[in-house]
């Protein structure tokens, strides 16, 4: 079973109006509308860059029913999408943005109304942590549990309670703040108790407009974070950049605990400079306990200006072996070990009750998210129902 354990569905309303204004993405104005409109006269019908823009105008059901056409073309059977809380991002000025409940709401809805059109687990739902959220641990603990702000907060699922929920976190210290922030130990404490994984930006670079913020999501805080919490399943995506300070810190830290990995997602240095990077990748599928940490993910669609969900993947499987400057070939094994034993694993994946075909996942194992969390592939529940950039 393959597994992409890192996209988005969030819309564009989830992002500061700030963003937005600086890099022509309100689609609310009029003359970003009318570039927008060009850019689609202009370029061909079928780049990637028009599909990336016409994902703007999409909601975040629309856009997780295009994810999932995307995965059948890859032949991708489950993805994680990771949702986003930029309400507070300090470098854009925080607010404007879609209300958290809401997309929170809209998220479990679009996961309910593709897993439901497919009769299995398609999508695997991570909730944003920001210590700077009021009740942020009530708010995250409450939504892993299968109560989206239970208690804490009166917004409903339309049709009175989902019994789908996220399965994981998602931490973006880039928003402004460090991981190591107390505000989230109890968020931490509750996913090592239970297995739930959480994944971490963990790149010197992002969102565009950053720079001054990039620093925070440097893996030394990990550091801290797991002195106290050694047992957490813990993903520091992307792996920053080939060869930079931040890797060794990484790999130190895949090397010390029992639940660290990192990811492959976003990274445009295999385009750019296939050698050294598929090399990179290679050495770290053959090195001890590395080669079991490394998570396959795309980051769609915040590169899909670039690549498409099937595209991505085959820079792993044929382009790196094919072109000329790069010829780095990985073996099957390899592959199978990245995109679908390492992923099952993290995400602490039911293989038999997750698989083609399951209807609904009955009873509860102690210790396994989806179970605790009551997944998803209900016949009945909620009917169904907008950015680019954050990695
Ligand atoms: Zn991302």
């Amino acid at each position: 079973m393959k597994i992409n354990c890192h996209c988005h569905i969030f819309s564009l309303d989830c992002v500061p109006l700030e963003f937005r204004k600086r890099f022509v993405l309100d689609v609310k104005n009029s003359v970003h509308r009318f570039i927008h409109r060009l850019l689609r006269i202009i370029l061909p019908n079928d780049s990637n860059l028009q599909a990336w823009i016409d994902l703007l105008d999409l909601s975040i059901s629309e856009i997780a029913h295009r994810l999932v056409q995307e995965m059948d073309e890859a032949g991708m059977d489950i993805s994680t999408p990771l949702m986003m809380d930029m309400e507070f991002c300090k470098g854009f000025g925080g607010g404007a943005t879609k209300s958290f409940q809401v997309q929170a709401n809209e998220t479990i809805e679009a996961v309910e109304s593709v897993n439901r059109k497919y009769g299995r687990t398609r999508l695997y739902p991570f909730i944003a942590a920001d210590p700077n959220r009021e009740g942020v641990v009530d708010i995250v603990i409450d939504a892993l549990k299968g109560g989206v702000f239970k208690g804490v907060h009166p917004v409903k699922s339309p049709k009175g309670g989902s019994q789908a929920a996220f399965h994981g976190v998602k931490i973006y210290p880039v928003m402004g703040f460090t991981p190591d922030d107390k505000r989230l130990y109890p968020i931490y404490e509750y996913c090592m108790d239970s297995g739930i994984p959480i994944t971490a930006h963990c790149e010197n670079g992002g969102i565009p407009g950053l720079d001054d913020y990039y620093h925070l999501a440097h893996p030394k805080y990990w550091g801290i974070v797991l002195n106290d919490f050694p047992g957490l399943k813990l993903n520091l995506a992307h792996n920053d950049r080939t060869g930079s300070p931040w890797q060794p810190v990484i790999a130190d830290l895949i090397m010390r605990y029992p639940n660290v990995y990192t990811d492959c997602s976003y990274d445009t240095e295999m385009m750019f400079i296939p050698r050294k990077y598929f090399r990179s990748i290679k050495q770290m599928l053959n090195t001890p306990k590395i080669q079991d940490r490394l998570l396959y993910g795309t980051d769609w669609y915040m590169g899909r200006c670039f690549w498409t969900e099937k595209s991505y993947l085959k820079w792993f499987t044929t382009y790196s072996r094919r072109i000329p400057w790069c010829r780095v070939e990985f073996t099957g094994e390899e592959i199978k070990r990245m995109t679908e034993d390492q992923g099952e694993i993290y995400r602490g994946g039911d293989k038999e009750n997750d698989g083609r075909q399951s209807r609904e996942i009955p009873g509860v194992q102690l210790k396994n998210i989806e179970m605790r969390a009551g997944i998803v592939v209900s016949t009945q529940g909620a009917g169904s129902r907008k950015l680019p950039f954050p990695k």
